[in-house]
C-alpha cells in the first residue's frame, strides 16, 4: 500500500460569502479554506470562514498561505482558535500585490474599528510574512505564480515526494492565463480549480474573475492532470444544482468539493 503524501481536508469551498441552510448542507457554506497535511507540516490554503473549524494542534507550526486578500479568503483569521492560545505559533504568508504592502493591508483590516485587536495580539504567537517563492517547509516545496483575477490572485503549488497539488482559486480563464496555468500545473495529481460559473455565467461576466467546470475538464486533459476538485461554489448554487452539474460532467475524477471531505494523495 502506498504511503499518503498529502492529505487535503476541505474546510470551506464556498465563494464570495458564507451561506447556510438545508440546501447547502452537502457542499457546505463556509468560504475558502483547505487544510493540507504533509508529514509533520500543515499548510492552509486560504483562511476563509472554514478556518474556524480547523484543528489547533499540529506537530509543527502551521503555515497559512493566502491566494489573495479578498475578504472571503481571510475572514476566518480573526476567529481561529490556535491564534488565541499562548505559545502556539502560526505563520501567515500574504501575496505581495501591486501596491507592495500586503502586510500592512492585513494589519489595516484586523484592527479597530474593523476588528477588536490585531492578529498578532490575539494571545498566540502569530507571524506575518510577505510571500517569497519558492518556499521550503521541511520536504514540502511550495511555489506560486500570478493567476488571473481582479486585483490579482496567486496560484499555489505544493510538491512532496513526487506528488503535486495545485490550488487555482478565483481564476479567470483567458488564452494567456490558461497557458500560464497549464505550464505551472501540468502533470499535477490534484488541481483545485475555480468552477464557480456556468458557461452562460462566464459568457455574461468574462472579467468577473471566475471560471467553469467545463474549462477545468479541458485543462485537466490538456495538462495531463489526474484529478480536479471544483471549488469556490457560487453563494447561490444549492446542493441540487451542484450535484446536477457534477452528474452532467460525468467524470469520476472531476468533482465539486464537499465541506468536510478528506482527500489522500
Ligand atoms: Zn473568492
Ligand atoms: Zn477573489
Amino acid at each position: 500500500m502506498s504511503q499518503e503524501v498529502f492529505q487535503i481536508t476541505v474546510l470551506g469551498a464556498r465563494g464570495s460569502i458564507p451561506v447556510s441552510g438545508e440546501d447547502t448542507a452537502l457542499f457546505g457554506g463556509a468560504t475558502s479554506c483547505y487544510m493540507v497535511r504533509a508529514g509533520d507540516e500543515t499548510v492552509f490554503l486560504d483562511a476563509g470562514s472554514g478556518l474556524w473549524s480547523a484543528p489547533v494542534d499540529f506537530p509543527r507550526p502551521p503555515v497559512i498561505l493566502l491566494s489573495h486578500l479578498h475578504l472571503d479568503h481571510m475572514v476566518g483569521l480573526g476567529m481561529y482558535g490556535r491564534m488565541m492560545q499562548p505559545g502556539k505559533r502560526t505563520e501567515i504568508y500574504l501575496p505581495v500585490q501591486s501596491d507592495g504592502i500586503a502586510v500592512q493591508t492585513l494589519e489595516r483590516l484586523y484592527s479597530p474599528p474593523f476588528w477588536p485587536k490585531p492578529l498578532t495580539e490575539l494571545g498566540g504567537e502569530v507571524a506575518v510574512y510577505a510571500q517569497q517563492f519558492p518556499l521550503e517547509l521541511c520536504d514540502v516545496a511550495i511555489d506560486g505564480t500570478e493567476g488571473s483575477h481582479p486585483g490579482g490572485c496567486m496560484i499555489l503549488r505544493l510538491r512532496r515526494h513526487g506528488k503535486t497539488v495545485v490550488y487555482a482559486t478565483d481564476f479567470c480563464h483567458t488564452q494567456q492565463s490558461e497557458e500560464a496555468l497549464l505550464s505551472f500545473a501540468a502533470g499535477a495529481d490534484l488541481l483545485l480549480y475555480d468552477g464557480q460559473f456556468t458557461p452562460a455565467e462566464f459568457a455574461a461576466r468574462p472579467l468577473a474573475g471566475h471560471s467553469t467546470a467545463e474549462k477545468a475538464v479541458e485543462l485537466m486533459e490538456r495538462g495531463n492532470i489526474r484529478r480536479v476538485l471544483l471549488i469556490h461554489h457560487g453563494p447561490g448554487s444549492a446542493d441540487a444544482v451542484l450535484a446536477a452539474r457534477e452528474a452532467a460532467l460525468g467524470r469520476e475524477n472531476v468533482r465539486y468539493a464537499r465541506q468536510g471531505q478528506v482527500i489522500s494523495i
